[in-house]
C-alpha cells in the first residue's frame, strides 16, 4: 500500500478505537533527542501521535488545586493511550512494519524531568497544535483539554505538517497560574516556578502526582 492509503487505513482504525486525534511526524530532525537506544533511533523514521479528550466535567471540579477525581481522570486517560497505543502498535506490526509504543507519561529521568521523547513535540510536528504560553500543546478545538501518546514505526507514512498558529491575543492562562508561571511569551514560561508549585500540591495530598490542571482548565482553545 502507498503511504497515503496506509495513513488512512491506521487513522481508520484508530477511530475505531475511541482514539479523538491523528497525526503523523517526520522525526528525522529530532530523533537524535529521544532517550532511546540508537539501534532504536535508527530504525523508525516515523511517528504517530494520538491524542484522547479529557472530559470537560472533570475539569469543572478544580478550583485553585488538583483534586482525587482529576488525578483519577488523568491516570485513566493515560491508561486508555497506552492501552490504545498498544494494540493499534499490534495492528501495525500485522501489516508487517515495527511499531513501538512510547508510555503516555512515565519519566525516566527526574532531574531533568525529561521521558523517552517529548509527546508534545511530536504532537506539534504531527499537526495536532501548537505550543501555548502554558507550555502545553494547544490544539483549536479543545486547547490544553487532552492528552497524548506515540507510537515510532518504520511503516511508510506520509507526514503532516505542523500547524501555523498560535495562542494570538488569548491570554486566558495568564492570572490563573497560582504562581504565575505563565508569561506572555511561551518561551519566558517559569518551568521552575510550575515545577515547584506540582510539588507543593504533592506535598499538601492532594494527588500522588506532579500534576496541576489549573491552567489546562482554564484552556479550551483561544479566545
Ligand atoms: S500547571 Fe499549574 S502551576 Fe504550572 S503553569 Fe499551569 S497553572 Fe501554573
Ligand atoms: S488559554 Fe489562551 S493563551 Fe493560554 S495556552 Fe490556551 S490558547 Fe494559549
Amino acid at each position: 500500500m502507498s503511504p497515503e492509503e496506509n495513513y488512512k487505513k491506521i487513522e481508520n482504525f484508530s477511530r475505531e478505537i475511541g482514539l479523538d486525534f491523528f497525526g503523523v511526524a517526520d522525526i528525522q530532525a529530532v530523533k537524535a533527542d529521544f532517550i532511546l537506544s540508537s539501534e532504536i533511533k535508527e530504525k523508525f523514521n516515523r511517528a504517530i501521535s494520538l491524542g484522547k479528550k479529557l472530559i470537560p466535567s472533570v475539569l469543572d471540579d478544580i478550583i485553585d488545586h488538583p483534586t482525587p477525581l482529576y488525578f483519577h481522570h488523568y491516570r485513566q486517560i493515560n491508561f486508555f493511550l497506552d492501552r490504545a497505543a498498544l494494540i493499534l502498535a499490534d495492528y501495525i506490526r500485522d501489516l508487517g512494519a515495527q511499531a513501538l509504543p512510547i508510555p503516555a507519561s512515565q519519566v525516566i529521568d527526574w532531574e531533568r524531568q525529561k521521558a523517552h521523547l517529548s509527546h508534545k513535540k511530536i504532537g506539534e510536528l504531527a499537526g495536532l497544535g501548537w505550543l501555548g504560553r502554558n507550555n502545553l500543546l494547544i490544539n483549536p478545538e479543545v486547547g490544553a483539554q487532552f492528552r497524548l501518546v506515540t507510537i515510532l514505526t518504520d511503516l511508510p507514512l506520509k507526514s503532516d505538517v505542523p500547524l501555523s498558529r498560535d495562542c494570538a491575543s488569548c491570554y486566558l492562562c495568564l492570572s490563573v497560574c497560582p504562581v504565575r508561571a505563565i508569561k506572555e511569551s511561551q518561551a519566558e514560561f517559569d518551568h521552575w516556578a510550575c515545577f515547584e508549585q506540582l510539588k507543593e500540591f504533592r506535598r499538601k495530598g492532594y494527588v500522588g502526582q506532579y500534576i496541576c490542571g489549573i491552567c489546562v482548565k482554564a484552556c479550551s482553545g483561544p479566545k
